[in-house]
């Protein structure tokens, strides 16, 4: 019942990356509250991997990274790297934004997957990563994870009581653990989840460059040729945006953060959009 009733209205994921809020916060937020005012159910997760290495490196601890073998980048998190992690994505930059929305006229909460426990991660014990020389190795997978479920139960309360929920990626491990998880992917899920009509990822680029061009459409069955002509980054957005369409999210846009109306991406022939059929 809950659910058909948030079916009925438009509900919108909307990521947005940590520099593009760095450099355009105040506009991201504008949009999404003016959206917001106009009807339209808004799920916002954010990023900020940018500002949790400012606030490591402050405090002396080394950012590191890892390539898996197939491509994708990510933050390794051991424990202290854990501590700053959610230091700075469930406090200063979560209730920033919370905060600059309230002020908007937006009833928004800020949650991390751990409230509730609504989004469920794997803890990857050991992860097989690429080395300098191209050669797979295995080691300890640190203190990442991997979205295994979210409970739309909690969203789709606080939804139709019009809030604003804005989560920060971090997830709840099976064995009660905080877990940094990837932001594209907690927005992938969380769309997945609670069946959004659309998934509108911003970012600091003006969407899918293939050889310097932008693809205004790129269909499901075209990524695999396109692949190659991907960097880092990018590469995992396409992918979540592939995934979500093929569980009934119907359109995923991959669109520039710093304009001065980001989410005008939904109504306008702007950005990436990422397609079952052309
Ligand atoms: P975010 O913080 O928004 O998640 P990322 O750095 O993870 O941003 O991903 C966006 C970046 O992906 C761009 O800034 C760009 O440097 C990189 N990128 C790699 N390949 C491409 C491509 N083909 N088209 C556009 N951007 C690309
Ligand atoms: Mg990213």
């Amino acid at each position: 019942m809950l659910t058909s009733y948030l079916q009925a209205m438009s509900l919108i994921v909307v990521k947005a990356g940590g520099r593009a809020l760095e450099q355009n916060i105040d506009n991201i937020l504008k949009s999404i509250a003016s959206r917001v005012c106009r009807g339209l159910k808004i799920i916002f997760v954010h990023g900020g991997g940018d500002v949790v290495t400012r606030y490591e490196e402050l405090i002396g601890v080394k950012p590191r990274f890892v390539v898996s073998p197939q491509g994708i980048r990510s933050r390794y998190t051991d424990e202290r790297e854990l501590e700053v992690y959610v230091m700075v994505m469930a406090g200063k930059i979560n209730k920033e934004i919370v905060a600059k929305l309230n002020r908007l006229g937006v009833k928004a909460i800020g949650l991390t997957g751990a409230d509730a426990g609504f989004i469920k991660a794997e803890r990857k014990k050991k992860i097989i990563i690429l080395d300098e020389n191209n050669r797979r190795k295995i080691i300890p997978g640190g203190y990442t994870g991997m979205i295994k479920e979210v409970e739309a139960e909690l969203l789709t309360v606080l939804i139709n009581q019009g809030y604003l929920p804005v989560i920060a990626p971090i997830a709840y491990g099976e064995e009660g653990e905080l877990l940094n998880v990837d932001a594209d992917q907690a927005a992938a899920k969380i769309a997945e989840s609670i069946r959004a009509e659309k998934l509108l990822i911003l970012t600091d680029v003006e969407g899918v460059l293939i050889e310097d061009k932008l693809a205004k459409r790129i269909r499901v069955d075209e990524v695999g040729m396109l692949e190659s002509k991907i960097g880092f980054g990018m590469n995992r957005k396409v992918l979540m945006c592939t995934r979500v369409l093929q569980s009934g999210v119907k359109e995923s846009i991959i669109s520039s953060g710093l304009i001065e109306d980001p989410l005008k991406a939904l109504e306008e022939d702007i950005g990436t959009k990422i397609t079952l059929q052309l």
